[in-house]
C-alpha cells in the first residue's frame, strides 16, 4: 500500500529485493511461531465467515470491520504476533477477497474468495515499526515480549532511509525478508538525458537472451549459454536423483518413510536454488542492456515479444527449452530496470523478423549456426543482431541492419558454478577417470602392517 505522496515530490517506484535471514535456533523458533500465528489470524478469519454464511449474514470483508474483530480478541490471542503483524494478515485477506470480488462481477468464473487455510502466513510490517541498522532488523513483536534482532545474509541494495515495508516469509526450507522500498527516478545532467528519439531493438533469445541494435549501428549482445548450461546440469541431476530413488517411491495413498521425505526435500531446495540462480542472472541480463541503453542516450527499447507462438506444441525437448526461457521474467525484469533509468519500453510483434532479409525483403531459411546469409542479395549478419534491427525498424526506427560501430559482448550468470575454472560445478562429472574435483569422503586409513 504505497503512501500518498505530493504531485510535486520526484517521482519514484517501488522495488522489493529479497534477502535470507541468519538466525540462532531459537530465534528461528520464535519467527516460525509468528508465522504460524499469522496462518492462525487467517484461518481465525475463514471461520468467522464461514460461520456467518451459515447463519446467512453478510462476510466481514472490510479492513476496518476485519481490525475491529481483532481488536475485540484482546492482548495475547496470537501468541507473540504484534497488533501491525496481525492486521497485515487481515489487509492480505481484504485485498484477496476484493479482487476476486471485482473478477466475478467482469463474468471470470475461475474466480474464488480465499478459503484454503495455511500453517505458515508471510507477514507485513510498515514503516515506523520495524528497526533497520545496517544487516540488522529488529522484528515487532508483541509487548511485554524480549526483542527481535534478526541478520540479513547480504547488504541491501537500498539506503535504509528508503525503505518502506519487510515482509517475513518462508520458502523452500528456508526464512526470507522481503524488503520493499521507493526507490527515485533516475535524474541526469542536462544534455546526458536518454533521449526518447533515439530507439534501439531488443530480440530475445535463448543463446542470447538479449541482442540489441541501435542508432549508429551499435549493438549489444548478451550472451546466455552459462544460463542454458544451468538449466541442462538442473535437468540432469533431477533426473538422475529421480532414478536413484524411484525404487524406494511410496506407492499412492502409501506414507512415505523419513528417508523418503529427506529425498524431497533436498529435491525442492536444489529446485529453489536453481530457480534463484536462473532469476540472478536474467536481472545480470537485464542491468547490462540498460546500462548500454543509458551510455548511449537510448531513451525507447522496442522489444519484440515472441509470445505469440509459445502456445504451438512443438515436441517435448523444443517444449522444455521455451519453458526454460522464462520469457515473461525476461520482458518484466527489462521494464523493471527501464522505468528506474528513465526509459521506455515498447512491445512490438516480432513474427518473422529472424526469417526476413532487411535488405531485400525476401524470406531466408533458418541459419543452423549464428550467421544470417541472404540467398537471394549479398547480405549477411549476425542472426539475432539482424532480428533486433528489423524489431528497431518495425516500431519506427529507421536503422541500417548493417552493424558497423561494433558489437558489445557481455554475459549473463558470471556467478554459476562451472563459468569461472575456480570454480567447478559438482554436479558436473570429472573430465578424467580417476581425477576428483574435491577430495571426497573421508575413509579409514590403510591398515597399518604389524
Ligand atoms: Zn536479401
Amino acid at each position: 500500500m504505497p503512501r500518498r505522496r505530493s504531485p510535486r515530490s520526484p517521482k519514484v517506484v517501488h522495488r522489493t529485493a529479497r534477502a535470507g535471514l541468519r538466525v540462532t535456533r531459537g530465534q528461528r523458533r520464535r519467527l516460525l511461531g509468528l508465522l504460524v500465528s499469522a496462518g492462525d489470524v487467517w484461518a481465525c478469519v475463514l471461520e468467522l465467515n464461514t460461520w456467518r454464511r451459515a447463519r446467512q449474514d453478510r462476510p466481514l470483508v472490510s479492513y476496518q470491520e476485519l481490525c475491529q474483530e481483532l481488536a475485540a480478541s484482546g492482548p495475547g490471542t496470537f501468541g507473540e504476533l504484534d497488533s501491525q503483524g496481525a492486521r497485515s494478515v487481515l489487509r492480505r485477506y481484504s485485498d484477496a477477497w476484493f479482487a476476486a470480488a471485482q473478477r466475478r462481477r467482469s463474468d471470470d468464473g475461475t474466480a474464488r474468495f480465499p478459503r484454503r487455510r495455511r500453517a505458515l502466513m508471510p507477514l507485513r510490517w510498515y514503516h515506523g515499526t520495524f528497526t533497520l541498522a545496517g544487516r540488522r532488523l529488529r522484528i515487532p513483536v508483541a509487548r511485554g515480549r524480549p526483542p527481535l534482532w534478526v541478520r540479513l545474509d547480504r547488504e541491501l541494495p537500498y539506503p535504509p532511509e528508503q525503505v518502506r515495508s519487510v515482509t517475513l516469509l518462508y520458502d523452500a526450507g528456508r526464512l526470507w525478508v522481503d524488503v520493499t522500498a521507493e526507490v527515485p527516478v533516475a535524474c541526469y545532467p542536462a544534455g546526458q538525458e536518454p533521449d526518447p528519439g533515439r530507439l534501439a531493438g531488443v530480440d530475445l533469445g535463448i543463446i542470447h537472451p538479449y541482442a540489441v541494435a541501435g542508432p549508429e549501428g551499435e549493438g549489444l549482445l548478451v550472451s546466455g549459454r552459462a544460463v542454458r548450461a544451468e538449466h541442462r546440469m538442473h535437468l540432469a541431476d533431477t533426473k538422475g536423483r529421480r532414478k536413484a530413488v524411484a525404487r524406494r517411491a511410496p506407492k499412492p495413498g502409501q506414507k512415505g518413510s523419513r528417508r523418503w521425505r529427506h529425498y524431497r526435500r533436498r529435491q525442492r531446495l536444489a529446485e529453489a536454488r536453481h530457480r534463484r540462480r536462473v532469476s540472478q542472472a536474467q536481472h545480470e541480463a537485464a542491468k547490462a542492456v540498460i546500462t548500454w541503453a543509458v551510455d548511449r542516450r537510448v531513451g525507447t527499447l522496442a522489444v519484440g515479444d515472441p509470445r505469440g507462438v509459445l502456445k504451438l506444441d512443438a515436441g517435448r525437448r523444443h517444449n522444455q527449452r521455451t519453458r526454460d526461457w522464462r520469457i515473461g521474467h525476461l520482458i518484466a525484469v527489462l521494464k523493471d530496470k527501464a522505468e528506474v533509468a528513465g526509459v521506455s519500453v515498447q512491445l512490438v510483434d516480432e513474427r518473422g523478423t529472424s526469417s526476413t532479409c532487411p535488405a531485400c525483403r525476401s524470406r531466408i531459411p533458418k541459419p543452423p549456426g549464428r550467421v544470417l546469409a541472404c540467398p537471394a542479395c549479398q547480405f549477411t549478419g549476425h542472426r539475432d543482431l539482424t532480428a533486433a534491427a528489423s524489431i528497431a525498424a518495425r516500431a519506427g526506427g529507421g536503422i541500417t541492419p548493417v552493424l558497423l560501430a561494433g558489437v558489445t559482448h557481455r554475459r549473463a550468470g558470471a556467478h554459476l558454478p562451472g563459468v569461472a575454472p575456480s570454480r567447478r560445478d559438482p554436479r558436473r562429472r570429472a573430465h578424467h577417470r580417476g581425477a576428483r574435483g574435491s577430495p571426497g569422503r573421508h575413509r579409514p586409513a590403510p591398515a597399518s602392517p604389524t
